[in-house]
């Protein structure tokens, strides 16, 4: 079992997040550092520490995860104009907190 990260606590509502959306597999909250005007990260409640730690029985939870992004990027008026869903895998790939989390973030052209 991987150890318990700041997500866990955003979970259980022990420490505040400015939540866009919950139902009772996923959580989408706003990023504290956000890099564009709309930044979300949507996390599972499961904890996951990276994607390489998920099996194929969270397909569907995964897949959940995608399209709760494109449902919030609509409903943030950014789905048209364009926005970008990232996930970061280990240290190399950027990932600071390990529990996996999709970033939906626009509002802005996105360079790259
Ligand atoms: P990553 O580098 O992919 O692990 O991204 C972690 C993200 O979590 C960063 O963009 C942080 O700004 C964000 N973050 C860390 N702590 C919090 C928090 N308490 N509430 C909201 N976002 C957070």
């Amino acid at each position: 079992m991987s150890e318990e990260t700041i997500f866990d606590k955003i979970i259980a509502k022990q420490i505040p997040a400015d939540i866009v959306y919950e139902d009772e597999q996923i959580l989408a909250f706003k990023d504290i550092a956000p890099k564009a005007p709309v930044h979300y990260l949507i996390i599972p409640k499961k904890r996951i520490a990276t994607l390489n730690d998920a099996n194929p029985e969270d397909q569907a939870l995964l897949g959940h995860m995608m399209l709760t992004a494109s449902k919030l990027a609509t409903e943030a008026g950014i789905a048209e104009d364009g926005y970008r869903v990232q996930m970061n895998v280990n240290k190399g790939g950027g990932q600071v907190v390990f529990h996996i989390h999709l970033h939906m973030f626009g509002g802005r052209q996105l360079a790259e």
